[in-house]
């Protein structure tokens, strides 16, 4: 018999504020330590927090773009626990009386089809300052820059069954959350991080095993890779006779292993109580209600719009809504007029390798569709295109039929000038002439490529057939 796997996950995003939780402090990332701080991000006596209405407006954004019921009275709550990060040897979170609760979001696992996992919570809360082991010799400092930046915790249900289910949740969620504009998600800045729960059990098994909790994974493959290693570590204990001790646990991503932090059961106690600086953050029911109406089209209606309205095969419609940019650039191409689909055969060719690499569109989608129209014209052929687009590129001011001008890339479709190197080609070549003549039909292939090689591939192939069938027949 084997086992299954029940994987939970905790995802910190920032949301994307100016300014801090409780305090008018910037959150720019990056800044010199110690410089975006005031007596409130700094924990100084008398000093009293403020809840940002942006940060709120973000979370509720956050929570409704989940599907979760957002309520009108969630209460802030002092977590408490001594860390050198945290100056106030409190965070602000909410705990019994969370922002929202209840949600779910569906997405495509690899191996089980379309699954949908529960959002048990949301919550607002505010981030700890960050330790730095290696700019002091021999010490640790501290940049409390980060404390106090908003942070939405969104808790999954213990709704995965394996690493690659959780994995696939995480790629949705941040598209979610990235569409609904609540936050830019980006791993490598930490404004997504992620805690794994996982635990294993026979399959049908009721209530849940033991679970340890993997830290410190700072990218998608890298969740689902820990969790790999974390299954087999317990499938091993148990299968040994051993038992599954509650544990926290760190991801090396250099190894490949995970390795315990310290034990769970003793440093649960974060005597959680209301903060009394903070009144209860009421919500009136028609403002949630208009956050509800202001929210942006989410990924998935999107994507079903895109198969609807455009006919996209589903594989184009997914690639094409993965990113609120590349969406937009697309409609942006349908709306200047190009044929839907040669629209996403562009978008998913020769501008995403462009936006992989650098993150942007080195050409306006108007220019690019107006370089689809001289294909479709007849005047620039498919092949000839890519090269105009790779100069376009380069040439930001350049109109496309300039570039393919300047190039040489105008097909000549003009019935004397094709009709001039047909004469030249037939003239140059008696002997396949007589053979075609003769029956030898497919020569047609032959002559066709002599006069675009004479034309130094100017000439529209789709006009040089009929020219030549009638000097031919
Ligand atoms: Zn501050």
């Amino acid at each position: 018999m084997g086992w299954e796997t029940v994987i939970g996950l905790e995802v910190h995003v920032q949301l994307a504020t100016r300014t801090k939780m409780f305090c008018a402090c910037r959150t720019t990332f990056g800044d010199p330590p110690n410089t975006n701080v005031c007596p409130t991000c700094l924990g100084l006596p008398g000093a009293l927090p403020v809840p940002n209405a942006e940060a709120v407006r973000l979370g509720t954004r956050a929570a409704l773009a989940l599907g979760c019921t957002v309520h009108p009275v969630s209460v802030f709550a002092r977590k408490n626990y001594f860390y050198p990060d945290l100056p106030k040897g409190y965070q602000i979170s909410q705990f019994d009386r969370p922002l929202a609760t209840g949600g779910r979001v569906a997405f495509e696992s690899p191996g089980r089809g379309r699954l949908e996992v529960g959002v048990t919570r949301l919550h607002l809360e505010e981030d700890a300052g960050k330790l730095i082991h290696d700019r002091v010799p021999g010490k640790t400092a501290v940049d409390l820059n980060r404390a106090g930046t908003p942070l939405a915790e969104i808790v999954s249900e213990p709704d995965m069954r394996t690493p690659a289910d959780a994995r696939a949740y995480l790629v949705t969620l941040r598209q979610i959350l990235v569409y609904a504009g609540v936050s830019d998600c980006s791993m490598e800045q930490g404004s997504l991080r992620v805690d794994a729960n996982i635990s294993i059990r026979r399959p049908g098994a009721p209530g849940l095993g033991t679970k340890a909790e993997v830290k410190n994974l700072n990218s998608f493959a890298n969740v689902e890779r820990a969790l790999e290693a974390e299954r087999e570590r317990q499938i091993g204990l148990v299968e040994r006779g051993e038992r599954v001790a509650q544990v926290t646990l760190l991801f090396n991503a250099g190894s490949g292993e995970v390795r315990p932090l310290r034990s769970k059961e003793e440093s649960h106690d974060y005597r959680y109580f209301p903060d009394p600086d903070l009144p209860p953050l009421v919500l009136a029911p028609e403002w949630i209600a208009d956050e509800r109406l202001a929210l942006p089209e989410l990924p998935d209606a999107r994507r079903a719009r895109f198969e609807l309205a455009f006919g996209l095969p589903a594989y184009d419609a997914r690639v094409l809504t993965s990113e609120v940019a590349l969406a937009e650039y697309y409609e942006s191409l349908v709306t200047a007029g190009v044929e839907p689909k040669t629209a996403a055969n562009w978008v998913m060719g020769d501008v995403m390798t462009s936006y992989n690499e650098t993150g942007a569109f080195p050409v306006e989608a108007s220019r690019l569709a107006a370089l689809v129209t001289l294909v479709r014209d007849g005047m620039v052929s498919r092949q000839a295109a890519k090269r105009v687009y790779a100069e376009l590129a380069r040439s930001p001011h350049e109109p496309p039929r300039d570039v393919a001008e300047r190039l040489g890339l105008i097909q000549v479709s003009d019935q004397e000038a094709l009709a001039g190197w047909v004469d030249e080609v037939l003239a140059a070549h008696p002997a396949e002439v007589a053979r075609y003549r003769g029956g030898e039909l497919k020569l047609m292939g032959f002559f066709v490529g002599q006069v675009m090689k004479r034309s130094k591939g100017k000439a529209d192939p789709k006009g040089v057939q009929p020219v030549l069938q009638g000097k031919l027949g």
